[in-house]
């Protein structure tokens, strides 16, 4: 929320005319910053209201014995996280770096990894992968006594890890699978065979590890951070060793003692969109090579290295689209939610919606694919997170059904992630600090972004095109039903592709020096909605379709 208050302070609201901040003569100015709603009595009754709502629609009743009701609550992600802001330490990298120039390089935002989700699936993989590498390096007397591998989970990761495969992704790190490269095959026979064990050798020592080695620990206690987990190496009661991790958020990891890896100056910094435009327009340069200029400059890492990444990220994107529009299942969990992406494309072979309806499902259908393999805990890419991991995918696959060379489709990744950068710096992009406007809502901005890149749009328009897409997912919650990351998730991710096409379509026709909004006012308009919205709407799921949508 400090991020919040920041954009709040400084909102930088311009028309798009002058570059006067705060001019009070043009822009919107930003309300003033206002305590959190408080959920009136009004609010529950309505609340209570459309649940029992949903209960005559449905024909059916909540009711159920109280152990089915606990043992659904611990397998349920989201109902029984806190309905208020986690606390985070400030000693937590990912508090410092919110300030200053931006920072965050490709490979820390497109992250390739288990879905479905980057803070509770792909971070603790992450986690027990690095775990795994730390152990392996130890000295060969101490692995000699090692017995047993162990990780335990805490707070929200304990609380809401059994629906989103906490347990089996952290397994499948524990066991030496890096998260880029694990088959989907090896991640769904964690999840089918729940009982077995698995041989992994480390050194001179092989362990046998199953799914009771993750253990799920204390759900509330004062940690570091609401996603805190540790790893033991064990001989016997002894503990070898023992490291704190905290998934952050977004699939970004850090544990106890960690210093924030040493970076280079970006040669172009800036922290919002009026100092882009100031490169990008006064001086000319192409946004993709000031994305890639900077990319070096902080990285370290060259232009060619930077691509072939970048090959990679699309590479999997399709991959899991591809696979995703052949698969016909009823997703995990107990929604039992059936796929769609397939019949969709059957469909379209012999559909009589016309030019219009046919453009439509197609797009829709890619999102409908990727958004389906994330439920279905396989690989996908963080565009900005796990949930909204279906719109760049789509996108990507529309501009490839127009044959648009990798190159231009690189260029759209580089202006995707500056528009996702900006937003991360000066809103948020977690559903449970911003609801789904920061998950969906970047998603589908950094989509936009990237077709009008792709498409060799001058820069205005890039930026108009994301403006655009953003400035019409603002207020949208994050409620997922039955905090499984199913629905809306999946369905959102089909239309946040097709509104990136709408976004572009709309600031390809329009003069954009017209436009009145500009991208910073609407980053700043989703901060100022995030900080207000109710605390039931942001990944809770303790507001809307959560607990309109009854289960039976
Ligand atoms: S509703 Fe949106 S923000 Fe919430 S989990 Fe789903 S995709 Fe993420």
């Amino acid at each position: 929320m400090e991020k919040l208050l920041k954009v709040l302070g400084n909102s930088g609201s311009t028309c798009g005319n002058c570059n006067s901040i705060g001019c009070g003569t043009c822009g919107p100015t930003p309300a003033k910053s206002e305590a959190p709603l408080a959920f009136t009595r009004r609010q529950w009754g309505r609340t209570v209201l459309v649940g029992s709502a949903g209960v005559l629609l449905a024909g059916c009743s909540q009711k159920e014995s109280p152990e089915k009701a606990s043992e659904e609550a611990s397998a349920t992600p989201a109902a029984s996280a806190a309905p208020t802001a986690p606390s985070l330490s400030p000693e937590l990298a990912v508090v410092q770096q919110s300030k200053g120039p931006i920072m965050t390089t490709l490979e820390e935002f497109y992250k390739i990894g288990p879905g479905p989700s980057s803070s509770h699936t792909m971070g603790p993989m992450r986690i027990t992968y690095d775990f795994f590498q730390r152990v392996s390096k130890l000295p060969e007397d101490q692995l000699k006594r090692a017995t047993a591998l162990q990780v335990h989970l805490f707070g929200s990761l304990s609380a809401t890890g059994k629906g989103h495969g906490t347990d089996r992704a952290s397994l499948a790190g524990l066991l030496g699978k890096a998260p880029a490269t694990c088959p989907p095959e090896f991640l769904d026979g964690l999840a089918a065979n729940p009982d077995q064990t698995y041989k992994v050798t480390i050194g001179p020592t092989t362990l046998d590890l199953s799914l009771k080695d993750i253990i799920f620990d204390a759900t509330k206690g004062d940690f570091p951070h609401p996603n805190t987990m540790t790893g033991k190496l064990l001989a016997g009661s002894e503990t070898l060793y023992e490291l704190e991790y905290y998934s952050v958020g977004g699939g970004f990891i850090e544990w106890k003692g960690y210093k924030a890896p040493e970076k280079g100056q970006p040669k172009y910094p800036y922290e919002h969109a009026r100092e882009l435009k100031k490169y990008l327009i006064d001086d000319k340069i192409p946004l993709p090579k000031l994305l890639l200029v900077n990319e070096m400059a902080i990285s370290g890492k060259n232009e060619k290295e930077i691509s072939e990444f970048l090959e990679q990220v699309a590479e999997v994107m399709v991959r899991g689209v591809n696979t995703g529009l052949q698969v016909d299942s009823v997703l995990p969990g107990p929604i039992k939610l059936h796929s769609k992406a397939a019949a969709m494309q059957r469909s379209l072979k012999t559909s009589a919606k016309g030019p219009a309806g046919r453009a439509v499902t197609q797009v829709a259908s890619y999102g409908f694919a990727m958004g389906e393999e994330n439920a279905r805990g396989h690989i996908i890419v963080t565009a900005p997170t796990a949930g909204s991991a279906g719109i760049i995918p789509a996108v990507v696959k529309s501009l490839q059904d127009l044959n648009i060379p990798k190159e231009k489709i690189r260029d759209g990744f580089l202006a995707a992630a500056a528009i996702g950068y900006l937003c991360k710096h000066n809103a948020t992009l977690s559903g449970a600090e911003g609801g789904c406007q920061a998950e969906v809502g970047v998603g589908s901005s950094m989509g936009a972004a990237m077709i009008a890149q792709a498409l060799d749009s001058r820069p205005k328009v890039v930026s108009n095109a994301a403006e655009s897409a953003l400035e019409h997912h603002l207020g949208m919650t994050c409620d997922p039903v039955a905090g499984y990351v199913q629905i809306p998730c999946i369905e959102r991710c089909a239309y946040g592709a097709v509104k990136a096409w709408t976004g572009y379509c709309i600031a390809s026709e329009e003069v954009p020096e017209e436009r009145r909004v500009d991208l910073d006012t609407t980053i700043a308009a989703m901060a100022l909605t995030a900080k207000e919205m109710n605390s039931k709407y942001k990944e809770t799921s303790e507001g809307g379709l959560a607990v309109s949508l009854v289960l039976c």
